[in-house]
């Protein structure tokens, strides 16, 4: 019910003044009293997740826009910021031991009762609406990009019984298939790699930052030895950027450190290959 009511909120407000980040949405929502400290940042993911909202700064999706249209026409009380707020202060007041749980829970089934029958009645419209709209957020949401195997169809996110994976729209005249991460939250980018033209995907591992990953495992990128450079590149760069006015002799020794630096690193991996050879 929260996450409707956020869309119904960017789609009327943001389109004359300025779009929501984030930070300024959480802001909003404070200001609102909506959601708790605990749960805002928490229902902008959901709907970035569902599809309701894209982009930086924020932006409803065509699912987002017409999902709030239906809503709004059909059932607008589960559009309604009130009531959600006086669930919510409901519930805080159940914590504070000021209301009996089971009074709260009453009132809020006679609500949601109320909504569903409203809602029941116009399944159909609803349903015909957003199946639209849905098919063409799920396409843009897990098209990964043009297959560089076939160069006809496009790599699409798909699921098996084995989780989800990376297929070809051209199948079975094309089988490519790639391999995702099996945990924390896969993206589609249109961004293409540099190094071998594969699409690249944002993977955010559970618990850590997003990162840009290429989808092909035999790509170089994927290699020690890419990895090493690139975090050197990253270094020299870092260290000509903060230090450009230091001498030649300086900047030579740096690069000396890095050096040993990765060599220490290398020195560390052959340990663990050995430490898992002797297993
Ligand atoms: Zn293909
Ligand atoms: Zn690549």
């Amino acid at each position: 019910v929260v996450d409707v009511k956020e869309i119904n909120k960017l789609d009327k407000e943001t389109t004359p003044p300025k779009r929501y980040t984030e930070a300024s949405l959480v802001r909003a929502m404070e200001k609102e009293n909506i959601g708790t400290k605990a749960t805002r940042a928490q229902i902008i993911e959901t709907l970035f997740i569902r599809g309701y909202i894209k982009g930086k700064p924020l932006e409803a999706t065509e699912l987002g826009i017409k999902t709030v249209g239906a809503l709004s026409k059909h059932a607008p009380d589960i559009l309604d910021v009130e009531m959600t707020r006086h669930f919510e202060t409901e519930m805080e007041e159940i914590r504070k031991g000021r209301k009996k749980e089971k009074e709260v829970i009453n009132e809020a089934k006679q609500a949601l009762l109320k909504i569903l029958n409203k809602f029941k009645k116009h399944e159909e419209d609803i349903g015909k609406v957003l199946g639209e709209a849905e098919a063409e957020s799920y396409k843009r949401m897990n098209t990964v990009g043009k297959c560089p195997v076939c160069k006809k169809g496009d790599l699409m996110i798909k699921k098996s019984r084995f989780g989800k994976f990376v297929g070809c729209t051209n199948y079975p005249k094309c089988t490519a298939t790639f391999g995702l991460p099996k945990t924390g939250v896969v993206t589609v980018t249109d961004k293409v790699c540099e190094e071998c033209g594969h699409p690249i995907v944002q993977h955010r591992p559970v618990r850590s930052r997003p990162r840009l990953t290429c989808i092909n495992p035999r790509c170089v990128t994927w290699t020690a030895e890419f990895k090493e450079k690139q975090k050197q590149e990253d270094e020299i760069e870092k260290t000509a950027k903060g230090k450009s006015v230091k001498t030649k002799k300086t900047k030579k020794t740096q690069k000396k450190k890095t050096k040993a630096k990765s060599t220490k690193k290398k020195t560390k991996k052959t340990a663990v290959k050995k430490k898992k050879g002797k297993k």
